[in-house]
C-alpha cells in the first residue's frame, strides 16, 4: 500500500461519470451555461475496470460516483449494478435529485444503501435561481421516493450569505423532521470563484452557520471517522447535521481521496490541478495495469496538500464533488 508521510493513503474513490449536468449552479459554472460531457469520456466499461484496479492497487474501500450530473450519463445504468459488484465497503451517489424519480427502481434494485442529494434551498423562486434549471418538486419527490425505499440520505447544501442564508434554518428543519442527515458545504473557492468578488461576497464559515443554528437548536459535537470530511453534531433528540469546513476546519492532512475525472484522469487533491492520465493502463490486461499504476499512485498522493484547501481554478463538474 502507498503511505505518505503524513500517514495518508487512498481509501475513497470519487469517480465523475460525466462532466455534463442539468443544472448551472451559480457557484459551479459562471455563465448559466450548462456544462457538457467532456471529449473522450471513459465508458462505464472502462469506468469499471478503472475502480477494479483502483480497489486492488491503491486499497480503495469506499466509491461515490459523483459528476457533473452521474444520473444523466446512460453509462450510470450498467455501472452502479457492476461496483455493486466489487469488494467495497461502501458504495454512494452524489446527486441533485433531479433524474431520481426516473432512476428509482434502477437505484433500489442495485441495492445502494446510501445517496447524497444536493439541494440549497426549499424556495422554488430561489432554487431556480441558483440551480438555473430543474424542478424543486421533482428533487423533492426523488427525496422521498428514496427514504420510502429505506435509503440513508444525506442532503448537501452551500450556504452563500447572498443567495441563501435565510434558508440554513428552514433546510436543517426539513432534514431533521425527514430523518435526513443535513450538511452544509462551507463554499470553495474554485472555478470562476476564483476570479472576481463572488467568493468573498458569499462565503459562510461555520461560526457564522452554526451561530444562525444556535438561534434555534442546541447541539454538541460528535465525533467523526479519522479521515471523515465533516465536522458531526447531534441535536439531541433530533437528529444530527454536519458541515464541510474546507476553509474553517481543513482535513487535508487526513484526507484519504482521489478522484477519477469522466476522461480518465486521477487526481490525488481537490486544491490541486496537477492530475494523470489512466488512460493507457486501461488498455492493458490486469497485472500489467497494476503495476504501470504504482508510479502514478505515488505522484497523486504527492499532491496532496500538507495544511489547508487553497482553491483551484479547476471546475468541480469536471472531477467530481
Ligand atoms: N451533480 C451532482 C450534485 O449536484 O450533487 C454531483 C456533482 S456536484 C459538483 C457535487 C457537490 O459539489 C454538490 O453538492 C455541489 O453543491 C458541490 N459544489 C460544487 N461546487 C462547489 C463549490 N464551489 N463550493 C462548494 N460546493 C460545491
Amino acid at each position: 500500500m502507498i503511505v505518505d508521510a503524513l500517514g495518508r493513503r487512498f481509501r475513497n474513490l470519487r469517480v465523475s461519470l460525466t462532466a455534463a449536468c442539468n443544472y448551472a449552479c451559480t457557484y459551479c459554472v459562471p455563465d448559466g451555461k450548462k456544462l457538457q460531457a467532456a471529449d473522450f469520456e471513459l465508458s462505464a466499461q472502462q469506468l469499471v475496470y478503472a475502480v477494479e484496479l483502483l480497489v486492488d492497487a491503491a486499497g480503495i474501500e469506499k466509491l461515490r460516483i459523483t459528476g457533473g450530473e452521474p444520473l444523466l450519463s446512460p453509462k450510470f445504468d450498467a455501472l452502479l449494478p457492476a461496483v455493486m459488484g466489487l469488494p467495497l465497503s461502501d458504495v454512494s451517489v452524489t446527486t441533485n435529485g433531479q433524474l431520481i424519480p426516473r432512476k428509482a427502481d434502477l437505484i433500489v434494485d442495485s441495492g445502494l444503501r446510501r445517496i447524497n442529494i444536493s439541494l440549497d434551498t426549499l424556495n422554488p423562486e430561489r432554487f431556480r435561481a441558483i440551480a438555473r434549471s430543474g424542478d424543486l418538486q421533482t428533487v423533492l419527490k426523488g427525496m422521498a421516493l428514496m427514504r420510502e425505499a429505506g435509503l440513508k440520505i444525506k442532503v448537501n447544501m452551500v450556504p452563500m450569505r447572498t443567495q441563501n442564508a435565510d434558508q440554513i434554518l428552514p433546510m436543517l428543519d426539513f432534514c431533521l423532521e425527514h430523518g435526513m442527515e443535513l450538511r452544509y458545504i462551507e463554499l470553495m473557492n474554485m472555478g470562476h470563484l476564483r476570479f472576481g468578488s463572488g467568493f468573498q461576497r458569499d462565503f459562510l464559515g461555520m461560526e457564522d452557520i452554526l451561530e444562525m443554528i444556535a438561534a434555534r437548536y442546541e447541539f454538541t459535537r460528535t465525533d467523526a471517522p479519522y479521515d471523515s470530511t465533516a465536522v458531526r453534531f447531534e441535536i439531541p433528540g433530533h437528529g444530527f447535521f454536519g458541515i464541510i469546513a474546507n476553509e474553517s476546519e481543513p482535513f487535508c492532512s487526513s484526507c484519504t481521496r482521489l478522484r477519477l475525472s469522466s476522461n480518465g484522469r486521477l487526481y490525488g487533491c481537490l486544491s490541486n490541478a496537477a492530475n494523470h492520465d489512466m488512460r493507457p493502463v486501461l488498455a492493458l490486461p490486469h497485472h500489467h495495469a497494476m503495476a504501470s499504476l504504482q508510479s502514478t499512485l505515488v505522484k497523486a498522493l504527492g499532491d496532496k496538500q500538507d495544511l489547508s484547501f487553497k482553491g483551484e481554478v479547476t471546475v468541480m463538474k469536471f472531477i467530481g464533488g
